[in-house]
């Protein structure tokens, strides 16, 4: 979603005459871009404000601007802590930027209809905004305020201004994704498009080759979408879809919203419907109370299901969230990072086990990147897929995979079939 902003931001200000620069020592304006899901996140941003007012300081004469979460919907304490920032801009509010920057944006005339410039051949498309699950551990719904859906039409246009610009990969975002248009039909729209009718309203795009979508929430995930995913060739049967723990009273201490069963049934629904789709999911070790049994249910979970990535964080904690105010933050620092460890121990040898049917297998990879002699780009379940041989970037290659990590596969191109 940040990425989303940042390349937005950056068409705007692009076609209001601004140029990019490499060094920051060159620019006239910097925008740091910031994200609060994490403590460490927070601390980033502010050791990079620090150095950017020690530059300030010794003379550079550049603007600064903090926009995205950590602005979140009130600016004041920020103001207070950091009076030497010039503006502070909340996530896809871009005026005050445009402010600073000295461009008069009061007819609108570079939101929201600017689409960022593509300088790659994939592209992320947010769909809907905000986040109304208000899950206890997160800051993401005060941050970016309550789901707000984008029309098809607006979203369609924009996938056809990247497509026309040589991208061939969009990844539809949302918080929950599939809960796009459901404010649609809160509004008392008839027949609102729910996350399949935008799949099928964009599938015909030209140039368009893939489809991504992320994050799934188990409870807005529905039968009707899971058929368009299978049915539509575009879509990628890859799924993203956080679990965050295997224990029922750690999901409800998390208000989840649901039970470690009726999320084993939507993946079961998935796994049915497509058998070989590829799963990712999300995990938070250590969050307030988790016992070790209750730790042990996450990672037998881990182990039964086989996902194809797991991303594991360490609770910590956020102010002004739920779990902040009404849970004490009581599992050692200690017993979270061996909980860690733990996963990450099992999700390597998970995925490389994973990784090894795909030996000696065809994959058909989206080519991304050229580094070191070697081309890279993602096969259809999304694995990192690094190739010899011959290809072009934006090509659609058949890559014969010879060697397989926990990380990625590795291959070479087939000979591309020459029409007779
Ligand atoms: N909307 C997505 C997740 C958004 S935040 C969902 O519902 O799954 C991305 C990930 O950050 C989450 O999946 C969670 O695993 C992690 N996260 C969020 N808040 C956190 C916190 N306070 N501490 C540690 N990890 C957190
Ligand atoms: Fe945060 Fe929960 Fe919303 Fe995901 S669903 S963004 S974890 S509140």
């Amino acid at each position: 979603m940040n990425v989303a902003d940042s390349r937005k931001l950056g068409a705007g200000l692009d076609r209001a005459g601004c140029t990019a620069v490499d060094a920051i020592e060159d620019a006239d304006l910097v925008v740091l871009n910031t994200c609060s899901v994490r403590e460490h996140a927070e601390d980033r941003a502010i050791g990079q404000l620090g150095r950017l007012k020690k530059m300030r300081s010794k003379g550079k004469a550049f603007k600064i601007a903090v926009m995205g979460c950590m602005v979140g919907v009130r600016d004041d304490d920020l103001r207070r802590r950091f009076p030497y920032v010039d503006a502070f801009a909340r996530p896809q509010d871009f005026g005050p930027i445009m402010e600073i920057a000295g461009i008069d944006d009061s007819g609108g005339e570079f939101w929201p209809t600017t689409f960022a410039t593509p300088d790659s051949v994939t592209a992320f498309v947010p769909v809907i905004h905000g986040c109304d699950k208000f899950c206890t551990y997160c800051v993401v719904p005060y941050r970016r305020g309550r789901e707000k859906s984008r029309t098809v039409e607006d979203i369609r246009n924009e996938v056809a201004h990247y497509c026309a610009r040589g991208v061939r990969e969009v990844t539809l975002l949302g918080q929950t994704v599939e809960a796009y248009g459901q404010d649609f039909a809160a509004d008392g729209l008839l027949a609102a498009p729910d996350l399949g009718d935008l799949m099928r309203a964009i599938h015909d795009v030209p140039g368009l080759e893939r489809i991504r979508f992320l994050t799934s929430y188990p409870k807005d995930m529905t039968a009707r979408i899971i058929d368009a995913v299978a049915e539509l060739p575009k879509v990628c049967e890859h799924f993203y879809f956080p679990v965050q723990s295997g224990d029922d009273a750690v999901l409800e201490r998390m208000r989840r919203g649901y039970t470690l069963d009726e999320y084993l049934l939507k993946h079961e629904m998935v796994r049915a419907r497509m058998p070989d789709a590829a799963m990712a999911t999300d995990i938070i070790v250590g969050f307030c109370g988790e016992t070790d049994a209750e730790f042990q249910h996450t990672y037998d979970l881990l182990e039964r299901l086989r996902f194809d990535k797991v991303h594991a964080a360490a609770y910590s904690p956020r102010p002004g969230t739920i779990a902040y105010r009404t849970l004490a933050d009581d599992v050692p620092a200690e017993a979270k990072q061996e909980r860690l460890r733990a996963i990450e121990q099992l999700e390597a040898r998970v995925s490389f086990e994973i990784n090894q049917k795909f030996l000696d297998t065809v994959q058909q990879v989206l080519v991304e990147s050229r580094r070191e002699g070697r081309w890279s780009g993602r096969n259809l379940p999304n694995k990192l897929v690094h190739f010899e041989g011959d290809a072009s970037i934006g090509q659609m290659v058949d890559v014969r995979i010879e060697h397989a990590t926990a990380w990625s596969l590795q291959g070479t191109a087939l000979p591309a079939t020459v029409p007779v």
